[in-house]
């Protein structure tokens, strides 16, 4: 072995010149930046050079993908984290501390529900909730020590609207952050700093990327200040997202908007089929009229249903049974905002930790499911959701 034979083993690696770009964004999975001299690399830390230093605390393709979804959530300097979950623990262990109260949305995420729940009150962070839907419930939960309201627009799996601009007001007078989880309704249907929240959060795992190959989070701030503590605790507490990870999403996000467009408007037409067909006691979707939250879906979404439905069998756990061995062209799983329909049931998969009482006080029965529509042609899915449906109508 010579002392010369170590090309393979060059640091720091140069690509080798070219005059015209990739028109993709390159992958960088470099963990660390070489620098060149200590007084560069004091200036890099300084904030006087822009250089990346180490992976954890930042890369390229973390920082393109973070500048496209500040873009479509009118935001400045969000960053991207390893999953929604860590999203939302940036907000949650970033911002609070001791003594501090957190009021949730009594429908949220499962996650971020048991954070809440289990995690927050053991550092010492008192919690509660609260229907986000009433303005006045949120308030009366309110405590003098309440630092944090957090909201996800449109809840799992009942598609509960939030009364969006009630709370905007109440935080603002009350002078607590509102935090919004956007991961079902997307910049295409709401824009939360617009609209006055303070934080922004997204699981970029479901619509945005929308190809369930990646887990990924997104959380943007209004405040420099309040944006700086959430980005050092991701970045001490590891939160952050691999460039693979980013790479493959920035590709998901550029066909964001015509697979939005589409899989609502898939949407919009099964919750119409789904309406009309015997043994469906009952269909759930932002947009129809006989939906509890017509009125403020329509002020906090605008023209947009979103490609969530949820309905609900008669015919309880043996009806959904047979639903599911019938509608066997689609994905039982328990994801959302794929390319392709998704069926989710709740009463099994992710409410399954509750009792059946409280359960059934959110409305989720046995014969209840939630739908992720995807980008099939509308007749296919009419097609497989009638027979499956029919199907499970005949075993009743
Ligand atoms: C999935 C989801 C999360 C968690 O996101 P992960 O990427 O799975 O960690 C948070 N909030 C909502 C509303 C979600 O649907």
């Amino acid at each position: 072995m010579t002392g010369r034979n170590i090309s393979n083993l060059m640091r720091p690696f140069r690509l080798p010149d070219s005059v015209s770009s990739p028109v993709v964004t390159p992958l960088s999975p470099s963990v660390v930046y070489a620098s060149r001299s200590p007084d560069e690399l004091d200036a890099q830390y300084d904030g006087d050079l822009s250089g990346y230093t180490y992976a954890r605390e930042g890369h390229p393709n973390a920082d393109v993908l973070a500048n496209l979804l500040d873009r479509m959530e009118s935001a400045q300097g969000g960053f991207v984290t390893g999953s929604g979950m860590a999203a939302v623990s940036a907000v949650l262990m970033g911002l609070m501390g001791q003594g501090d109260h957190v009021l949730g949305g009594d429908q949220l995420y499962g996650r971020s529900l048991r954070m809440l729940q289990q995690d927050l009150p053991r550092l010492g962070v008192t919690t509660s909730f609260a229907d986000a839907g009433s303005v006045e419930a949120m308030r009366a939960a309110l405590r003098p020590e309440t630092k944090l309201i957090l909201i996800e627009v449109v809840s799992n799996p009942t598609l509960r609207v939030a009364d969006l601009h009630g709370l905007v007001a109440l935080a603002k007078e009350r002078g607590i952050l509102l935090a919004v989880d956007n991961t079902f309704t997307t910049p295409r249907a709401v824009q939360p700093l617009l609209a006055g929240a303070d934080i922004v959060i997204h699981s970029v795992t479901k619509l945005l990327a929308g190809h369930s190959d990646v887990t990924l989070g997104y959380v943007a701030a209004k405040s420099p200040e309040v944006r700086q503590q959430m980005f050092d605790f991701a970045v001490t507490a590891g939160l952050t997202a691999s460039p693979f990870d980013c790479w493959l999403a920035e590709r998901g996000l550029l066909t964001f908007d015509l697979r939005f467009e589409r899989a609502q408007q898939n949407a919009q037409a099964l919750a119409e089929t789904l309406g009309d067909l015997p043994g469906v006691k009952q269909v759930l979707y932002p947009k129809r009229t006989d939906h509890p939250d017509h009125d403020l879906a329509h002020t906090v979404l605008g023209a947009n249903g979103g490609n969530m439905v949820s309905f609900e069998l008669e015919g309880g756990r043996a009806a959904a049974n047979s639903f599911v061995q019938a509608a066997s062209e689609l994905a039982f799983a328990p994801t959302l905002g794929d390319v392709g329909t998704t069926l989710s049931h709740p009463a099994s998969s992710s409410h399954r930790a509750l009792s059946e009482q409280s359960r059934l006080a959110l409305g989720i029965t046995e014969g209840f499911f939630r739908i992720s529509v995807g980008l099939e042609s509308i007749e296919s899915l009419r097609s497989v959701f009638s027979d499956a449906v029919l199907a499970a109508d005949q075993k009743r």
